[in-house]
């Protein structure tokens, strides 16, 4: 028997019905905000995240699947990896395909699995889902906001919003940043001593990297660090100031966490997170911000952008918290006469089904008690029983499985009784 990699899942049965209900409902809200989709590769090159993620960036350094493509007979094979995030596949397409013309801002949304080769433990998989947006061509600290507000608002939807809350920070610019590294690297120089070891590798390459260690010691030592917020340029400080104000005028609430620093290098002045005390040390549900470097870095023409990705397999773990979900029963199950199925019963189960009517029927043509029992498993609410008689009538018997009683009815009034609940009308 085998057993399936660690740190991957299976998932199926009622937790479907739950991963199902956060997609459609990610899908409305960002057709709400007029969000477009794009369908990524699963596989880039490796070059495409070092470069947009960052070299010295957790992801980069230690957590991505990387391999040589073998098709390559003239070579060692150029190197590919899994996906690790969506930011920088969606811009490399924004920027393969022009999607910078016609010029003005263009929101996308993709949706789909994601691999890091990291600890797995709760929350934490080696294979987990993201959805995530992406506002390109506009530097308006609106964007920012309205980015924000679209995270919240499917936060809202999903009905998660008490398990969770809202931080955001700035983390400057390429003009202000460089005089807070110093700041910073001073600082920990000082006390390297109690610092981790990744830390310390940390110092030498990206100190900001040591704000988001989750070490205890590190921590206390992170504390009395100064923060970027004391060091933004006029612009980065406007900007803030005004990504404040807009979310106000959005009513979306927030606290500001001068600490937060988010994961990959691409971000510039707004970071953001959603955060929660309900997964343990997986505290992060979703995060993102501004990376107006991004698509000239990749190759493409300076154009700014913002957004964020949302860990889905978060989101249905705090869903399950206060809700249960269960997948649609049939609506009703048709009762064979027993023995082989016939084409009349068939017949009638193609009926139901035209009608949009999920109904089940049992194949191997097993005793009536059983089919009974069956249906009653099933969780539907009528049990159709097909008697050759009535069906000569154009009729059949129709049992309420919850009360046990049961009446004929002609197939017409039939499709009446039961309704549809077909899966795409049930909203
Ligand atoms: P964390 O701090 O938990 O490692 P991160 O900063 O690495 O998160 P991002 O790169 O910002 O995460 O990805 C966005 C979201 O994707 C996270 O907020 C989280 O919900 C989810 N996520 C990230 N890594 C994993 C993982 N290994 N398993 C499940 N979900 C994940
Ligand atoms: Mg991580």
């Amino acid at each position: 028997m085998f057993q399936k990699v660690k740190g991957f899942q299976d998932t199926y049965g009622d937790d479907c019905a739950c991963w199902e209900k956060a997609e459609s409902i990610m899908r409305d809200t960002f057709a709400l905000f007029l969000v477009r989709e794009i369908r990524l590769p699963i596989l880039e090159k490796t070059a495409v995240f070092n470069r947009g993620i960052g070299q010295t960036t957790d992801i980069v350094e230690k957590e991505m699947f990387t391999f040589a493509d073998r098709d390559r007979a003239d070579s060692e094979g150029e190197l590919l990896s899994l996906r690790p995030e969506g930011t920088a596949g969606t811009v490399r397409a924004y920027i393969e395909n022009g999607l910078y013309n016609p010029p003005g801002i263009k929101k996308l949304y993709y949706s789909g699995p994601m691999f890091r080769r990291e600890k797995p433990q709760k929350g934490r998989y080696r294979q987990f889902s993201q959805c995530g947006a992406e506002f390109i061509g506009s530097s308006s600290p609106l964007a920012d906001a309205d980015a924000i507000n679209l995270l919240i608002t499917y936060f809202d939807r999903v009905n998660i919003s008490r398990f969770t809350h809202l931080e955001i920070n700035s983390v400057g610019c390429p003009l202000c940043r460089p005089e807070y590294h110093s700041k910073l690297t001073g600082y920990f120089n000082k006390h390297k001593d109690g610092l981790c070891a990744d830390c310390n590798r940390r110092l030498t390459k990206n100190p900001l990297r040591i704000l988001d260690c989750k070490n205890e010691n590190c921590g206390k030592i992170i504390k009395n660090a100064s923060v970027m917020l004391d060091s933004l340029c006029p612009e980065c400080a406007e900007h803030f100031e005004s990504v404040k104000m807009y979310l106000d005028a959005l009513n979306v609430k927030y606290i500001i966490n001068p600490f937060m620093v988010r994961g990959l290098d691409y971000y510039v002045r707004t970071a953001f997170e959603v955060v929660t005390a309900e997964l343990g040390a997986a505290s992060a549900v979703g995060g993102g911000g501004r990376y107006d470097g991004l698509v000239e870095t990749l190759g493409g023409p300076a154009v700014p952008g913002v957004g964020f990705a949302i860990g889905m397999d978060r989101v249905v773990a705090l869903m399950k918290l206060s809700e249960e979900f269960k997948q649609t029963p049939p609506k009703a199950f048709i009762v064979t006469f027993g023995g082989k199925v016939k084409n009349s019963e068939i017949a009638l189960l193609n009926r139901l089904r035209a009608q949009n009517i999920p109904v089940e029927i049992d194949y191997d043509g097993k005793g009536m008690k059983s089919q009974l029992k069956q249906a009653d498993r099933t969780g539907a609410k009528y049990a159709v029983i097909a008697g050759e008689e009535e069906m000569n009538r154009g009729a059949v018997m129709l049992r309420n499985l919850s009360s046990s009683t049961q009446e004929e009815v002609s197939i017409a009034d039939l499709i009446l009784k039961i309704g549809n609940n077909h899966p795409f009308n049930f909203l």
